[in-house]
């Protein structure tokens, strides 16, 4: 597969794991977490999606476009080793939603990252949250999640 094929795949089954997993938590009540904000794109598109949620954004440096910087005040500065235990001191577990495209360009990495942050995340989950991740996720007792329509499988992982 090229590239760009894996970069479409990946940008359409954000979009659509995201739309979904906001439709399925909608009636639930908590912030929603974005890890990794990058350029902020995906942030963007959940601020779309659900304008009325608090959406907590977790990045070590910013770097995003000016439309999708978060404010200050919904930032939390910092590496996810650290910044996600102290999440769960202050917000315990109550995520509605929490989704993470936290990798780079080497699949090797990406998946020893993604051991390593899978026990930090699966603790800040509410129950009937859902998790939407980039990478394959490793959790003691969250369950992989049939992917929606227009998602391709290995490109997105939801989580419940
Ligand atoms: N979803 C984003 C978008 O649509 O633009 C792209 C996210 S980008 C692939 C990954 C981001 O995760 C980068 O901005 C990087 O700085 C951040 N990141 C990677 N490792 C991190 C860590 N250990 N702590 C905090 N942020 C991290």
């Amino acid at each position: 597969m090229s590239r760009l094929d894996a970069f479409i795949n990946r940008m359409t089954s954000q979009r659509a794991c995201l739309d979904h997993a906001a439709r399925l938590t909608a009636g639930l009540e908590g912030p929603v977490f974005e890890l990794g904000l990058g350029n902020g794109r995906t942030y963007h598109h959940m601020c779309e999606i659900m304008p009325e949620r608090d959406i907590y954004v977790f990045e070590r440096a910013v770097a995003s476009h000016p439309d999708s910087t978060p404010p200050d005040e919904m930032l939390i500065l910092g590496d996810v080793h650290q910044t996600l235990p102290q999440a769960l001191e202050r917000f315990g577990r109550t995520a509605v939603l929490i989704h993470a495209d936290l990798g780079g360009h080497n699949p090797e990495k990406n998946d020893a990252f993604a051991r390593a942050v899978s026990p930090l995340v699966e603790p800040l989950l509410a129950k009937g949250g859902l998790m939407v991740a980039s990478d394959r996720m490793y959790f003691e007792n969250l369950k992989e999640q049939a992917l929606p329509e227009g998602a391709v499988p290995n490109s997105c992982f939801i989580y419940g």
